[in-house]
């Protein structure tokens, strides 16, 4: 997930119904705590017989507090990474961090960008 697309579900997640949400019977998701009725209902599945339905209601619900979980994480990662880096830099390692050497803990973060700069130009391809 490159950092416009995060950027993006974040501001997605902010602005939806607060959650946790929670899938109930015929397809209606609801916001925990919610009264059982239709204006408490955040979202209906449209097709309550469908078969897959009940499975899509659920993903829909946890789908609330599963994205900004994972956007939490990733953060996280990105944040040891960070911290990772600066205590190798004062440990000795390469302090500059313009440096162009493959090898060195600087590039790793270029890597990852380019990396997905070059999938969403993939992605636009398709
Ligand atoms: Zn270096």
């Amino acid at each position: 997930m490159t950092p416009s697309e995060r950027k993006a579900a974040r501001k997605r997640c902010e602005a939806a119904t607060a959650g946790p949400w929670r899938a109930r019977e015929q397809g209606w998701i609801w916001q925990d705590g919610t009264a059982l009725r239709l204006e408490g209902a955040v979202a209906i599945v449209t097709d309550p017989d469908h078969p897959s339905s009940k499975l899509d209601g659920n993903f829909i619900a946890h789908a609330r507090t599963d994205l900004p979980k994972a956007l939490k994480q990733i953060d996280a990662d990105e944040r040891l990474m960070r911290d990772a880096v600066a205590v190798l830099v004062d440990l000795g390692a390469c302090d500059d961090p313009e440096c162009r050497e493959p090898n060195c803990i600087h590039f790793l973060p270029r890597l990852r960008t380019r990396i997905g700069q070059k999938q969403e130009a993939d992605d636009e391809r398709e």
